[in-house]
């Protein structure tokens, strides 16, 4: 199968109230024009240089998603032309983000990441903390940054119960946000090895990589 079946594949077989991001990091521009030219516009990449280095040279419909951990130095880069960012992780962030999307005319979408994984080397914070950061009046102040929904990535093992276990735990938090929140209305969640026990808890936003693009070295 090459990267156009590959996509295909995806559009024929999720559910339509599901979205689709391609990631794409560590892939040359050829391989993401293919998978455009197939009709995908949502791209994913995890570092800000890499992913505004593609921005520059590909068609100017794509939307691109930053699902890496982010360095408030180097929101600048992205604040131009970045759709969405789904790896936030406190407000001193997202005051960052407000203050670069000031300065671009433009507000941006952003997913809060939530820690679902019992490994301790994975990014993101506590349902509580999101809260936190949700009520507080210092956030309420940032008119240019709109906090769209959440994201987690599951432990990564073989254990599908384990897997499921954390997605379930993420749609709970979720559909509680859901109830106190305005805008909540993305889950990012599932990759590769896992977006089909993640639809199936509940995901609308599936970010895949390797099953589209193949390996990465
Ligand atoms: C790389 C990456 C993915 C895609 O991983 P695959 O297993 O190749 O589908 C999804 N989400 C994040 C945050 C990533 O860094």
């Amino acid at each position: 199968m090459n990267i156009s079946d590959n996509i295909k594949k995806f559009q024929e077989d999720l559910p339509e109230d599901i979205k689709l991001i391609a990631i794409s990091k560590t892939k040359p521009v050829d391989d993401i024009l293919e998978a455009y030219e197939a009709g995908q516009r949502d791209f994913g990449e995890n570092k800000i240089q890499e992913m505004t280095e593609k921005w520059e040279k590909l068609p100017k419909d794509i939307k691109w998603h930053m699902v890496g951990h982010v360095q408030r130095n180097k929101v600048k880069y992205m604040a131009p032309y970045v759709a969405l960012i789904h790896a936030v992780d406190s407000l001193k962030l997202l005051k960052e983000i407000h203050k670069e999307a000031d300065k671009n005319g433009r507000c941006i979408d952003c997913l809060l990441q939530i820690k679902i994984a019992e490994e301790d080397t994975k990014y993101g914070i506590s349902a509580e903390k999101a809260k936190e950061i949700l009520d507080s009046d210092e956030f309420k102040k940032l008119d240019y940054v709109k906090v769209k929904g959440l994201m987690g990535m599951a432990t990564f093992t073989d254990d599908e119960a384990q897997v499921k276990k954390e997605f379930d735990h993420l749609k709970s938090v979720f559909k509680d946000f859901k109830e106190r929140y305005t805008d909540m209305k993305i889950l990012s969640m599932g990759m590769s090895g896992d977006y089909q026990i993640a639809i199936n808890s509940g995901s609308n936003m599936v970010r895949i990589g390797s099953h589209i693009f193949g390996a990465r070295n």
